[in-house]
């Protein structure tokens, strides 16, 4: 088989989905909430569905979308977007890629954190470009700025950040943005921003947009995602928001990759967009009570679990639970045996990988937990 083939590879979620589907096992692994979507975006699709356009919506995306997420972004961050700088996408999946075509060139190297998201790398390969990973170290998961100095050189094009991380539960604090901002000022570099958790921040954190650091708005390119904000997943409605050029030049890659996204669905998220923020407070302090119902669930089975304050991902350490196997044979003794999926963290990491964490999905529903939980304490 050509080598070239092994850059792909399938994903985790995809993976430990059919294993949770073949094992009838409680599927903690993608990511996904199993409750919690609001029905007046449910009815203002279904209306979209009857009463407007099936057909192509312009490519960008319907201006009332471009204009609500806008809006959105004005209201809750204080930033000064105009519609035209908003590229809606068929989820935040397409906009990485689109965003890393637009800007990766052959021979390019672009730093990523890990453990990242797992479609950073493959497609970075896939543009021609090199991925430089930086490693970060459980528990803290901190930057630290030496090393990323150290890893950017000549070839340096771009840093693919993503704030909230997945699957780290990390919100990175004011310094560390200020590190990526510094190094991208100083070198020249685009950031694309993968913010699609900005919403999911827990214990009364806040979440900063990096294009708001002094000197970012040109050189960031923001993705978004109404899959993580209203908790619809499968509607794959995300979008690209940057000032222009950058905006125009992913909009242009995105042309090329699904040209344009089902308009009953961004009808419907752009409803929500508008009218949607007394929404997000509840699905906070449901996220965080679900999260401290799988850390107490947890903990009373003898794990030890890291801090999960974004995000809907709690990572375990399977080593300071007392177990001596590493994630990999975890994950898959527990959706095989024990009846519950989660994810092994090394999977989004190629260097250097921590081997001992696996990442459960808390989104869901107290019954979903307790299942989980249970099963969870099978597998010790
Ligand atoms: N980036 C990150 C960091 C994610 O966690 C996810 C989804 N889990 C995505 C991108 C993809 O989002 P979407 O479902 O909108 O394609
Ligand atoms: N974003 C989800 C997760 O991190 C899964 C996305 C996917 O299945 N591609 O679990």
């Amino acid at each position: 088989m050509n080598p070239i083939y092994e850059q792909m590879q399938t994903s985790v979620f995809e993976r430990m989905s059919a294993l949770a589907a073949k094992h009838s096992a409680v599927n903690l692994g993608q990511g996904f909430p199993d409750f919690g979507w609001p029905n007046e975006i449910l009815d203002a699709a279904a209306d979209a569905l009857k009463n407007a356009s099936n057909q192509y919506p312009p490519s960008r995306g319907l201006p009332q979308l471009r204009e609500a997420v806008a809006g959105h972004y004005h209201r809750h961050f204080g930033q000064t977007l105009r519609a035209e700088d908003v590229c809606v996408t068929s989820g935040a999946t397409e906009a990485l890629g689109a965003c890393i075509l637009a800007t990766v060139s052959p021979g390019d190297e672009v730093i990523i954190f890990t453990p990242a998201y797992d479609s950073y790398a493959p497609m970075i390969r896939r543009a021609g470009g090199a991925v430089r990973e930086i490693a970060l170290r459980p528990p803290e998961w901190r930057i630290d700025r030496d090393a990323l100095q150290a890893a950017i050189g000549p070839k340096t094009r771009a840093i693919l950040f993503n704030n909230p991380q997945n699957p780290t539960g990390r919100l990175y604090d004011g310094t560390e943005l200020q590190m990526i901002a510094d190094a991208a000022i100083q070198h020249d570099l685009t950031v694309i921003s993968d913010e699609v958790w900005e919403h999911i921040v827990l214990d009364g954190q806040r979440f900063t947009p990096l294009a708001t650091l002094p000197g970012m708005v040109d050189r960031t390119l923001k993705i978004g995602s109404a899959g993580k904000i209203f908790s619809l997943t499968g509607w794959k409605v995300g979008w690209i928001a940057s000032a222009p050029p950058l905006a125009s030049v992913a909009a242009r890659a995105h042309q090329f990759l699904t040209f344009s996204t089902a308009p009953n669905l961004q009808a419907a998220v752009a409803f929500g967009m508008d009218d949607g923020d007394s929404w997000l407070e509840p699905m906070r302090q449901r996220f965080a009570r679900a999260r401290d119902r799988m850390v107490d669930g947890l903990k009373g089975a003898g794990y030890a679990t890291l801090d999960a304050a974004s995000t809907y991902f709690l990572c375990v350490d399977l080593k300071q639970s007392g177990l001596d196997l590493d994630d990999e044979a975890f994950a898959s003794a527990a959706v095989e045996q024990a009846g519950v999926a989660v994810v092994p963290v090394s999977a989004f990491a190629e260097q250097d990988p921590s081997r001992h964490i696996v990442r459960l999905c808390f989104g869901k529903r107290d019954e979903t937990i307790d299942a989980g939980v249970a099963a969870m304490r099978k597998a010790k």
